[in-house]
């Protein structure tokens, strides 16, 4: 007999960046089977479409697009379906989720370039005009929070520049829909792309993509990919009433649904996105006090997830505190930098400043513990 003691029974609060602490009432939403194909489930389908719009106060000049898979999938497919022949992609890099984007244009074969800055710089409105110099290139592409390090690219400045050169303008919003508000229509964003199990706080296994109609309209035969062909997808979403091409995940879109109906009752993105900013600023200001360091200037910080650096002591071991907040019911996350030695801390999904205060007063022990030993 295979031992599967180590599956736990214990829930834990996940201070990640997705998938992340849903509630019992999100959960509770994907205890039903539905048909992929039945007009009842097509039907929340459709309602789920609807509600992304109006939540982002859009008009039905803009629709949406529902993917099956995690967040890369959704990039993926946009990237893969909007640029046809004759098309240039511009690639705005900050960290690994930039990265990725380049990964998939390389692999894909589609004509791009690419601006880096390093991970703990925002992405300027100089760096894009000085690329824009290139005038072959048709779409500029850009991650909103870069997950990375939490650090917040300014949305406001960029687009404006982006629309000013009149490019096509395809946004990375996967960790930032749904908790900072996003004024899609005005900021001039013809893609923006999100997943489920991030601020909307729903259960992982689709991504979404809002996008103006009449950009949409025109990527008919343009994707390199069946499976990942965000027009096709469109299209029978369209003509067939919310009905997926290929087999979707019926329980995930059940929660999906409910975390949406929840974050109404939150009282919309603003409220939600003013919970996390005050966690975020709890959070990163104790940890400073407690020894550790944040990675970013504080100035670029977003409400979604803190990079911390180890502190200077030969006693500190990442392992060893992620192993006593994870006794203790909390899930930290490891860096992910290569010049850097961090750790990070994410305050999305259903998690309040008193859970917050709880961790901060562990970790505050746990140093307490490893002074104590460090001196004996
Ligand atoms: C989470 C995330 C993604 C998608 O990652 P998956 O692991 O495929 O869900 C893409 N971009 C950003 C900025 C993200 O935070």
């Amino acid at each position: 007999m295979q031992d599967f003691s180590f599956i736990p029974n214990n829930e834990y609060i996940l201070l990640t960046p997705g998938p992340l602490s849903t509630s019992k009432r999100v959960r509770a939403a994907m205890l039903k089977d539905l048909c992929t194909w039945d007009k009842d489930y097509n039907f929340i389908v459709q309602d789920i479409r609807q509600r992304l719009l109006s939540i982002s106060n859009l008009s039905q000049d803009y629709t949406t697009i529902l993917m099956q898979g995690s967040g890369s999938f959704a990039v993926e497919s946009v990237i893969t379906t909007a640029l046809g022949n004759g098309y240039k992609l511009l690639i705005l890099i900050n960290g690994e989720y930039g990265r990725r984007i380049e990964q998939i244009a390389k692999i894909s074969g589609i004509p791009h370039i690419s601006k880096s800055v390093e991970e703990c710089e925002i992405i300027t409105p100089q760096l894009i005009r000085e690329a824009l110099r290139d005038n072959t290139i048709t779409h500029v592409v850009l991650v909103h929070c870069e997950t990375t390090t939490g650090i917040l690219n300014p949305l406001e400045s960029l687009c404006k520049e982006i629309k000013q050169h009149n490019k096509i303008l395809i946004i990375d919003a996967m960790s930032s829909f749904g908790g900072i508000p996003i004024e899609i229509e005005n900021l001039g964003i013809d893609f923006l792309i999100s997943s489920a199990n991030k601020c909307i706080q729903g259960a992982p296994g689709f991504g979404f993509i809002i996008a103006k109609k009449e950009r949409m309209e025109q990527l008919k035969g343009n994707a390199k990919s069946l499976s990942l062909d965000m027009y096709a997808q469109w299209e029978c979403m369209e003509n067939h009433a919310g009905k997926w091409r290929f087999t979707s995940p019926t329980h995930v879109v059940m929660a999906f649904r409910e975390a949406l109906l929840e974050l109404e009752s939150e009282g919309g993105i603003e409220i939600r996105h003013k919970r996390y900013a005050q966690m975020q600023k709890v959070l990163s200001e104790r940890m400073e006090d407690i020894g550790y360091q944040c990675y970013i200037d504080k100035k670029y910080h977003s409400p979604i997830i803190t990079t911390f650096c180890y502190p200077d002591s030969n006693f500190f071991s990442f392992h060893d505190m992620y192993e006593y907040l994870k006794c203790r019911h909390f899930v930290i996350y490891p860096g992910k930098l290569s010049q850097a030695d961090t750790f990070r801390i994410g305050n999305i999904g259903d998690i309040y400043l008193s859970d917050i205060e709880r961790l901060l007063g562990l970790i505050q022990a746990y140093n307490q513990g490893v002074q104590v030993q460090s001196k004996s």
